[in-house]
């Protein structure tokens, strides 16, 4: 999971958007705003829709790779995701940075779980997650538990085994309230816990480091730079980009890439 770049909408669309918040907003009764919220949304967001159209082309460049899921990197992402559910927060629904493109498997178990992380009287997770026939009622105040990508930059909380396991760990030495949401975001995303993503993660490192094999020696073979930069750029084209990042940041735990982030030292700003 990586933190996603903050591009804006066209203007007219963030009026929009803005607008049809504050129509939202302007509703007394919680209840009726959730509703409206959710029937409103669910008629704007549609392939005609101008202001969608921007909205999901906008998301789709902020997608890392080829429209690939904000959560998990791996599946291809269609569905406009409110990272804070909109049953919920009906103050968000039309919020731009509430938005993110995710794909099914990411979208479906999460549903409508949410939690926040209260630290009085000792960090806790609580679940707000709203049940079926439960009364539709605000859910309590408290730092979302969800690491939100579009705000926050998720390898600040998460670390990812790349020795071994290729499973994510909360950071080491995060506060217990961060703590929490790590392992919270680990959790109800289910990233540990769906085989093909450990196996697609354990892949990309195999091909990052190949292609930064490859880029060394067609450099030290003497290779002219529009050929190094294409080669550059196909290992960034690569998926699983937290991948990479963790090879970056982990160089010097492993001789190996030690070794070949020292022959090519300008590979730790791409
Ligand atoms: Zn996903």
């Amino acid at each position: 999971m990586i933190k996603l770049p903050s591009l804006p909408l066209d203007a007219s669309a963030a009026t929009d958007l803005s607008q049809w918040q504050v129509e939202i907003d302007s509703i007394s009764d919680y209840e009726t705003r959730v509703n409206e919220g959710k029937r409103l949304f669910g008629s704007r967001n549609n392939k005609r829709n101008s202001t969608f159209i921007n909205v999901r082309e906008v998301l789709t460049k902020m997608c890392h790779g080829h429209k690939r899921c904000g959560y998990c990197e791996d599946s291809v992402a269609d569905e406009v995701e409110h990272i804070a559910p909109k049953d919920l927060y009906p103050e968000a629904v039309f919020s731009w940075k509430n938005y993110l493109y995710a794909c099914g498997p990411c979208n479906g178990p999460k549903n409508n779980k949410y939690a926040v992380v209260k630290s009085i009287p000792s960090a806790q997770v609580v679940d707000v997650t709203r049940h079926r026939n439960a009364p539709v009622l605000p859910p309590i105040a408290g730092q979302p538990a969800l690491i939100n990508p579009r705000l926050e930059d998720p390898l600040s909380f998460l670390w990812l085994d790349i020795a071994n396991t290729f499973v994510f760990l909360p950071m080491e030495g995060l506060s217990r309230e961060n703590e929490l949401r790590a392992e919270y975001t680990i959790k109800v995303l289910r990233l540990n816990h769906r085989d093909y993503l450990v196996d697609s993660r354990r892949t990309a490192f195999g091909s990052y480091r190949s292609r930064l094999r490859e880029y060394i020696e067609e450099k030290a073979n003497g290779a002219d730079q529009l050929l190094l930069n294409l080669r550059q750029q196909e290992l960034r084209n690569l998926g699983h980009r937290t991948v990479w990042l963790e090879m970056q940041r982990q160089h010097r735990l492993y001789p190996v890439l030690d070794s070949l982030f020292s022959q090519a030292p300008e590979a730790l700003a791409w």
